[in-house]
């Protein structure tokens, strides 16, 4: 039997009608002949809940525990919709993570899936179970604990396990119809795509379009997984929602495809530090080692020996960053005169293959947002990306006004 992945996000399953919503898409493909494995997030805002209960319960928090905790919701979302699929007489059973079992690096809290035996599902289908409902987003490590893949991850397992079992195709139901030039919600003028390459989706994910996880992306792109996004609450068949291709399967093509954001950031600055060789590294190194994501970095021209260090993260790594700086300089391995920090900024950045080629991208960015008033306060590029770090009040303003100056309201 071809084998089809089928991943319901948390608002597609965010209550027993929605998870009975589900389950009828997933009747209709076995009804068309397929083996499914569907993969499940936790209800819409049950992980915010546990992420939260985590944290107040302790704000350094042991991630192990943060694992156990925050994979819960996604354990009671598989056997919901394993429940609602028996009733309808289709022969299902649901999996957790470590039942698979899927295998994971010991990354808590970011886990990278390592391997998916397949024994245990595909003897179960030979036996003639229709459906496997697993638990996204959770895995296990070589120590025996319980991991999660970092928010978001319930698309990486889905594709995952569509490279696992050389799915034909690995669908992603979510609450829009399929990936957008910006996110939906924060512009009427954003157009659904019909194909996006996997590289700018690639970039987009990472800039912070969460309608997928970055992992996953770069997953469907080594292993060729036909990976789509459509909508869980509208009418779908094969040629509904967005694919994610290869370039050459797409023929629209812009300088700039995409505008993405990423609300929660926050700008660390070191001020005077020594302008010596190893800084960096002294400083970068205690902050790879606390688990904190540095984004965007910058290094003042020095004056008289010393110079300021700044840096981009979450905001929700502020404390911790902070406290990785204040034991390196308690051990004398840097020497700064004050952190300043400013948590109210976000990212926004323009996305495009197109770049590559095309001259003027930057400029035409910078002054969109000039013509708004908005100040920059770090800039970033790579080959096919700005980004910007600003304020985080005008994020919706930058977004809208970067969204019509690079026309990505008109089809190319
Ligand atoms: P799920 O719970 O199904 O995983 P997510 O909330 O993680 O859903 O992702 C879907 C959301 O992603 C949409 O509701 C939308 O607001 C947001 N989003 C951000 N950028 C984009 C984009 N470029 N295209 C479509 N959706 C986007
Ligand atoms: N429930 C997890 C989260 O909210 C994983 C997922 O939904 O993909 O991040
Ligand atoms: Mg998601």
């Amino acid at each position: 039997m071809p084998i089809l992945v089928m991943k319901f996000g948390g608002t597609s399953v965010a209550d027993l009608d929605r998870i009975r919503n589900a389950a009828e898409k997933v009747r209709r493909e076995v009804e068309r002949g397929y083996d499914v494995i569907v993969i499940v997030s936790a209800m819409s805002g049950k992980t915010n809940e546990l992420v939260g209960w985590v944290s107040k319960t302790s704000p350094l928090f042991d991630a192990r525990e943060y694992d156990a905790v925050v994979s819960s919701g996604e354990n009671v979302t598989a056997g919901l919709m394993s429940l609602t699929l028996q009733e309808m007489d289709i022969p299902a059973r649901s999996w957790q993570g470590w039942q698979v079992p899927l295998k994971t690096s010991s990354a808590h809290s970011s886990a990278r899936i390592v391997e998916i035996p397949r024994e245990n599902i595909d003897q179960k289908f030979a036996e003639g179970m229709k459906v496997a409902v697993v638990a996204g987003f959770q895995g296990i490590s070589e120590e025996g604990r319980i991991t999660t893949l970092g928010r978001g991850g319930s698309d990486t397992t889905a594709v995952a396990f569509a490279a696992a079992f050389e799915a034909e195709r690995c669908d992603i139901y979510t609450d829009v119809d399929g990936i957008y030039t910006t996110d939906p919600r924060i512009t009427k003028k954003a157009r659904k795509l019909e194909k996006i390459a996997f590289e700018e989706m690639l970039e987009l994910a990472s800039l912070g379009a969460k309608v997928l996880q970055t992992r996953s992306v770069e997953l469907a792109m080594r292993y060729k997984v036909r990976l789509r996004v459509l909508s869980s609450f509208e009418e779908t068949d094969e040629t509904s929602g967005t694919l994610v291709c290869d370039e050459e399967e797409i023929m629209e093509s812009k300088v700039v495809s995409g505008v993405a954001y990423s609300r929660d950031e926050a700008k660390m600055t070191l001020l005077s530090v020594a302008d010596r060789p190893g800084i960096a590294a002294a400083i970068f190194g205690p902050l790879a080692h606390g688990g904190i994501n540095v984004d965007m970095i910058v290094q003042n021209v020095s004056a008289d020996g010393r110079t300021d260090m700044t840096f981009s993260c979450p905001v929700d790594q502020v404390l911790r960053a902070e406290r990785a700086m204040q034991e390196a300089k308690e051990r004398g391995e840097i020497n700064f005169g004050e952190l300043v920090q400013d948590t109210e900024v976000c990212k926004v950045s323009v996305v495009g293959i197109g770049m590559r080629s095309h001259a003027g991208v930057a400029a035409r960015m910078f002054e969109a947002l000039k013509a708004e008033n908005i100040n920059i306060k770090v800039i970033s590029t790579s080959e096919i990306k700005i980004s910007v770090l600003i304020d985080r009040k005008y994020m919706e303003l930058a977004v809208q006004a970067l969204h019509d100056a690079f026309g990505l309201d008109e089809a190319a």
